[in-house]
């Protein structure tokens, strides 16, 4: 088979590289994970999918990969300035749940849902509160290094003494962090972030001794403690969504670098924002939507998922019902293809070629979806197209191997036939809302010379 190398472009050094891990064959990748208060949007899905999508390259170049996501279930504060709430304590206090229980629900609805999306699990979830240790000891550390300083309410990281701070990048910093003066006189600079918070009067859930008092661990440091005792320190990959690049990845750097002068990350892989009419889908926001919002329009969780999958990963995705619809009727006509199971086909060397150029090109999942239809629409014996198409299917991860044609219900015929009639009678714009109602219950129809074609999920 032939060699290839993935070209992968860097936040950290804002170019797109040739991937060299740093064992020979093995690939390590650590993955901020969701915070535990609330049901991930498809917005936090389209990131763990865009990192599926890397991990699925790697393993199909012949990489063996450990993944490794934490669980945020402590320590997230309602604003990124190391003021406000833990996310976690005011879901518990909204909902009259306790904190565990409300961790441990969210955590498992997470599961369910990257379950759903054909997302290959890590190896391990690491949840921060059973770090607790670790977060100690590295802020120990800093501390001995001379990194940090005690204020009333915590311990924070001296921004200043870390040479090079922000090495992700900084403009817009001033913007996201208020000014110092706006929340703690005693903080010393805008970019100085909490290590270890102090609970003070008063009394937390989530809380534990430590040198400086009971407390919990700033956001940050559960990433630094969690991926350097399992990934070691530097690892391969970092990957987050965009919005983590300048506060939460830069105060990882600083903390990681600052303990252990060497590097956390060699690459830093950045999802670009799912969007609901220009602005980023956020929980705050309120735009959001979730697997089962998309279920009740008729959208399977694996539509969503070749709609993030085709595109790319570095552009904004808009959340939009056509482009929904557009996903589930692609998808169902895909698995056309298998509508009729072949055996003994071969994979087209061609078509495999021009698909491992596209996706070991940074990630370039709209070419590579382009080289799918063309193999697809080609002429090529319907056995061979199968194959090629698993193979493809390793990395688009539809589980088009799992596919299996269903008989097509009463009601979906009905509409079919309507939709005959409405179209032998010109009225497109009927024909058009039954097609779409046709969808939504799961089924493509295809027009063929011969009359309407109906194809399952
Ligand atoms: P959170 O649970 O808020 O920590 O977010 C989980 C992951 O989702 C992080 O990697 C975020 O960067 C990412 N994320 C949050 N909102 C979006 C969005 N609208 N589009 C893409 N990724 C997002
Ligand atoms: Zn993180």
């Amino acid at each position: 088979m032939q060699r290839v190398q993935l070209k992968l472009y860097n936040s950290l050094s804002r170019k797109t590289e040739a991937f060299k891990p740093l064992k020979k064959g093995r690939v390590s990748i650590y993955s901020c994970g969701p915070t535990v208060y609330q049901y991930a949007h498809v917005g936090n899905l389209r990131a763990y999918l865009a990192t599926d999508i890397l991990r699925r390259v790697l393993e199909y170049d012949g990489l063996r990969v450990r993944h490794v996501m934490n669980i945020t279930d402590v320590g997230h504060l309602t604003s990124d300035a190391d003021t406000g709430e833990d996310k976690v304590e005011v879901a518990a206090k909204r909902t009259g749940r306790t904190a565990k229980e409300i961790t441990k629900f969210y955590a498992d609805q997470f599961v369910k849902d990257i379950r759903a999306l054909n997302i290959e699990l890590p190896v391990k979830f690491a949840w921060a509160s059973r770090y607790i240790k670790e977060q100690i000891e590295l802020v120990k550390r800093l501390e001995k290094k001379g990194y940090t300083y005690k204020t009333s309410d915590g311990i924070y990281f001296d921004t200043a003494k870390f040479k090079g701070y922000g090495k992700l990048g900084t403009s817009g910093l001033a913007g996201k962090r208020v000014s110092r003066v706006a929340h703690s006189r005693e903080k010393k600079r805008a970019t100085d972030f909490a290590l270890w918070k102090l609970s003070g009067s008063k009394k937390r859930q989530q809380e534990w001794k430590s040198p400086w008092g009971v407390g919990y661990p700033g956001w940050h440091i559960e990433c630094s403690a969690i991926s350097t005792r399992e990934l070691g320190q530097p690892f391969d990959i970092h990957t987050g969504g965009e919005d983590h690049i300048l506060i939460h990845h830069n105060d990882e750097i600083a903390q990681s670098e600052a303990a252990y002068s060497k590097p956390l990350a060699h690459y830093w892989f950045h999802n670009a924002f799912m969007v609901v009419n220009k602005k980023k889908m956020a929980k705050s926001a309120g735009n959001f939507y979730t697997l089962s919002d998309l279920g009740k329009q008729g959208i399977e969780p694996i539509a969503f998922r070749y709609l993030a999958a085709s595109s790319h990963y570095r552009q904004k995705l808009n959340f939009s019902k056509s482009a929904l619809v557009g996903a589930q009727n692609s998808l169902n006509k895909l698995r056309v293809v298998f509508f009729q199971r072949k055996h003994r086909g071969r994979t087209s060397q061609v078509y495999r070629k021009r698909f491992l150029a596209a996706i070991n090109s940074d990630l370039n999942m709209p070419k590579a979806i382009m080289v799918v239809w063309d193999l697809v629409k080609s002429k090529k014996p319907l056995a061979d197209k199968q194959a090629t198409l698993l193979n493809f299917d390793r990395v688009l991860g539809l589980g088009l191997e799992d596919y299996k044609p269903v008989t097509v219900p009463a009601k979906v015929k009905a509409l079919v036939r309507e939709r005959e009639s409405a179209r032998e009678a010109g009225d497109w714009e009927k024909a058009d809302k039954l097609r779409a109602q046709i969808v939504r219950l799961g089924f493509a129809v295809k027009d063929m010379p011969s009359g309407s074609r109906i194809y399952g999920k």
